[in-house]
């Protein structure tokens, strides 16, 4: 065998997979048929369950200085200010990162791509794949190499990271429904000075259609992204200078376009592969499915593919689970994407349809509609958690089990554990939580009793135990998820609840661990 995995394109999904893997011990191969990263900044903005991810891997900071913090989204009705989505204060007792971190997807390549190093990995660019055959036990794949000549390598996986033409997807004859939209998007990088509130989203909503200004780094840089108006559709000569009135015209006079640096024209698909996996090949991210950017969701969508797989695939590649345990991710991610492909249609639907009722909406009822219901607490947290992606459970995921007895509104299996402050130890400072979970193993919380004995979980060195000390400061904390009284969480490497009850029961817990991982492994785990 080759490689583990061979993780086909270097974009941002299969850099996260390659990194996710790399740091858990697994030797893995990223190729790519460009011949270096891409230069473009396509996507722009980072969520808050991404940014979580990243600073599990190491590179949130590095994110951070690079990137702006959109704390609030305003919207605009007809250049009139309508309403402020406020982010940054709905979200900071949900997540470290409580708003969109407006970072060009080149950067976020970069920044994945450098850190590879410290697994001595790194993208064999100019490399193409071109053909597949899976046989028991491994796949060989044919590459195209940089000197036009072709090579054989045979791998246990293959993860088809390789975007919306996705080669492994069409080579496994997994069909991708779905269809084009008739709008042609346009996206411009300008630098602009007007009524847009700075360092935040802008939505502009009109009669016939809308315009995003996401922040960007340096002084009155914005992104545009609209819609191209019907006129200009079909030509590809379009340039931003044809565009730019009709925007001034709807914001307003104090609108001024100094420059563009980039422009583009592109149409957008929403499509979702038919299945995520053929035998020993995987699709992740733009390969998996595409859908409209409304929310930007489709660069974290895919980032949070691989590092569903990645733990999954790590296990069962060292021998440490059973490959049954790899059935899960598409039974947990496939419904994430379909969730989505529904909800951003829906989305841009309203945004963009032409009857009369759709533009009395957009303009007349929308924006009303959001700025009351961001006076009321649930609808703001739903808006944080859905945007953020903070609040994506894999509700029929085979890997989730409750036991009965935890109260309404607790943490549920599969939900992601919230983010917490509390004293783990006694008489200790207050603590991150997440800062301390270990994401490359096992993580159990026991709240309210005391830890179960060592060596009583088949887990091995893949556990970390975390035992909440009972206090006035954790209790209150506690609250705030809604746990009251004993409880215990068995999460998994990737945050999510695996299995919860109240009162720690050793023999539910292993039988829980035999179901997930086969018998012969959790003996594995035990003795490693
Ligand atoms: C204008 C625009 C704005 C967007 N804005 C946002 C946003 O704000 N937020 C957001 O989350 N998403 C956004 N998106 C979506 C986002 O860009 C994609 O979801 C993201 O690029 C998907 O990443 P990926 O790694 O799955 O695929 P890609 O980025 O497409 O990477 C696939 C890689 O595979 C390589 N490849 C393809 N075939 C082969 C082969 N046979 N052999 C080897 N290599 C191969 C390609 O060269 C490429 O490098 C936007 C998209 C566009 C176009």
């Amino acid at each position: 065998m080759d490689t583990e995995v061979l993780i086909v394109g270097g974009g941002p999904t299969g850099l996260m997979l390659a990194n996710q893997l790399g740091r858990r011990g697994v030797r893995a191969v990223i190729i790519d048929r460009h011949s270096g990263p891409a230069q473009q900044t396509r996507a722009m903005a980072v969520h808050a369950r991404t940014l979580e991810i990243y600073s599990k891997l190491g590179i949130a900071e590095r994110a951070l200085e690079l990137g702006r913090r959109g704390n609030a989204a305003n919207m605009w009705v007809e250049g009139k200010w309508a309403a402020r989505i406020p982010l940054g204060e709905i979200g900071k007792s949900v997540s470290p990162f409580p708003f969109v971190l407006i970072l060009g997807q080149d950067d976020n390549e970069r920044i994945m791509g450098e850190h590879l190093r410290n697994w001595r990995m790194a993208v064999q660019w100019s490399t193409e794949l071109t053909g597949l055959s899976q046989e028991p036990g491994q796949v060989t794949a044919t590459l195209k190499q940089p000197d036009g000549s072709t090579r054989r390598i045979q791998a246990a996986y293959v993860a088809g990271c390789d975007g919306g033409h996705s080669a492994v997807r069409e080579l496994c004859g997994i069909t991708f429904p779905g269809a084009p939209y008739e709008q042609v998007f346009f996206v411009a990088d300008t630098e602009a000075t007007g009524p847009m509130v700075p360092d935040e989203l802008n939505v502009y909503l009109w009669r016939d259609g809308f315009h995003l200004f996401f922040p960007m780094r340096g002084k009155d840089r914005w992104r545009v992204i609209g819609i191209l108006p019907k006129a200009l559709r079909g030509r590809d000569d379009v340039r931003f200078e044809e565009l730019s009135p009709g925007i001034r015209q709807e914001a307003g006079a104090d609108l001024v376009f100094k420059e563009c640096s980039w422009f583009s024209t592109y149409r957008i698909h929403h499509r979702a592969a038919e299945k995520f996996r053929d035998r020993r090949c995987f699709l992740l991210g733009d390969a998996a499915h595409v859908h409209s950017p409304m929310g930007g969701q489709g660069m974290n969508t895919g980032l949070q593919d691989a590092y569903n797989l990645a733990w999954k695939l790590a296990l069962v590649v060292k021998g440490r689970a059973g490959a049954g345990l790899l059935d899960s991710y598409e039974a947990e991610r496939l419904p994430v994407a379909r969730r989505l492909l529904s909800t951003t249609d829906r989305a841009f639907v309203a945004v963009v349809s032409e009857s009369w009722l759709a533009k009395l909406f957009r303009t007349r009822i929308l924006a009303k509609i959001l700025a009351f219901a961001m006076t009321f607490e649930r609808p703001k947290r739903l808006a944080f958690r859905t945007l953020s992606q903070t609040g994506i459970a894999y509700r029929d995921s085979p890997l989730s089990k409750m036991l009965p007895g935890l109260p309404d509104g607790a943490p549920r299996a599969v939900d992601r554990f919230p983010w917490l402050q509390l004293k783990l130890r006694e008489n200790g400072p207050v603590e991150d939580l997440y800062q301390k979970l270990d994401d490359t193993r096992f993580n159990l919380i026991v709240i309210g009793q005391p830890a179960p004995a060592t060596g009583a979980i088949a887990l091995g060195d893949l556990l970390r135990t975390h035992v909440i000390p009972g206090d006035p400061a954790n209790d209150r904390e506690l609250a705030r998820a809604r746990i009251s009284g004993p409880a215990f969480y068995l999460l998994r490497p990737d945050g999510h609840v695996g299995l919860a009850g109240t009162r720690f029961e050793t023999d539910a817990v292993n039988a829980y661990l035999a179901d997930m991982v086969t018998p012969s492994a959790v003996h594995d785990l035990a003795v490693a």
